[in-house]
């Protein structure tokens, strides 16, 4: 199959901007006193086309997070010659959760213990596990979803406790600010939360050890505060196509 060559330029140009990616996290990792390895990195593939996305994926970048369900079902039949993992990272509404689930092995975003319930019973029905996070609103702003830091272990708890789902850790998207303090204080107050969640030891929490936290803009702060997936895009894919 032969693709347009545009695409392998973007290709070429996205598997070096990974290299340079890896090496950041590497670096703030180490900045940070942390374990080498001990942060993730998933490449959030919204807006981007399959063939950039493949180049990416045969570079090693095999964890991947789609926001919108519909981009999801488009690409992801696409690429499964190159079997990628596949997280939803985006507010997933309750009747695309069957579509998601067709693709996804996570649910990063789970907001509201209602979209819980709804992933037990459809994984009851598909006889099948799944890997959340509960999303958390770290920094209050009215644009983001996630539920309220004072809500979260509440939650948590109960969606820790829900059968078929495997509360796997928080996620927050960052404030959208460059004052560094406020941003690097969302990042504690999730990492905060998580301490808390596993020092309850409420049935299903144990396992809840992942900090998805850190974007292209702030991962060394996250890394800083102890995030062990940071979710990239632009710095990997370039500036999105506004829409
Ligand atoms: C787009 C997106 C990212 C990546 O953002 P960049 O700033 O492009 O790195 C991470 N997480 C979520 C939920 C996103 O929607």
């Amino acid at each position: 199959m032969s693709t347009p060559p545009q695409d392998d330029a973007v290709a070429t140009l996205v598997v070096h901007r990974l290299g340079e990616l890896r090496e950041r996290v590497a670096r703030a990792v180490r900045e940070a006193g942390r374990e080498p390895g001990s942060v993730r990195v998933l490449l959030a593939t919204k807006t981007m086309a399959v063939p950039v996305i493949r180049a990416a994926v045969l570079a090693g970048g095999t964890l991947l997070g789609e926001n919108r369900v519909q981009e999801l079902t488009a690409k992801a039949p696409g690429l499964v010659d190159v079997a990628p993992t596949w997280h939803v990272i985006g507010p997933l509404q309750s009747n695309k959760v069957n579509a998601a689930l067709a693709w996804a092995s996570a649910v990063q975003s789970v907001d509201s213990l209602g979209l819980a319930e709804r992933l037990a019973r459809r994984c009851a029905v598909l006889d099948r596990d799944l890997d959340v996070m509960v999303q958390v609103n770290v920094s209050g702003e009215s644009t983001k979803n996630g539920v309220p830091p004072e809500e979260a272990l509440a939650v948590a708890t109960a969606v820790a406790a829900l059968p078929r789902l495997r509360l796997t850790g928080l996620m927050t998207i960052g404030a959208r600010s460059s004052d560094q303090t406020l941003v690097r204080a969302g990042f504690a107050t999730l990492r905060g939360l998580r301490d808390e969640l596993l020092a309850s030891a409420a049935p299903g929490t144990t396992e809840a050890r992942e900090l998805s936290m850190g974007m292209s803009g702030d991962l060394e702060l996250a890394i800083a505060e102890g995030a062990t997936t940071v979710r990239v895009g632009s710095a990997v894919f370039g500036e999105r196509p506004t829409r």
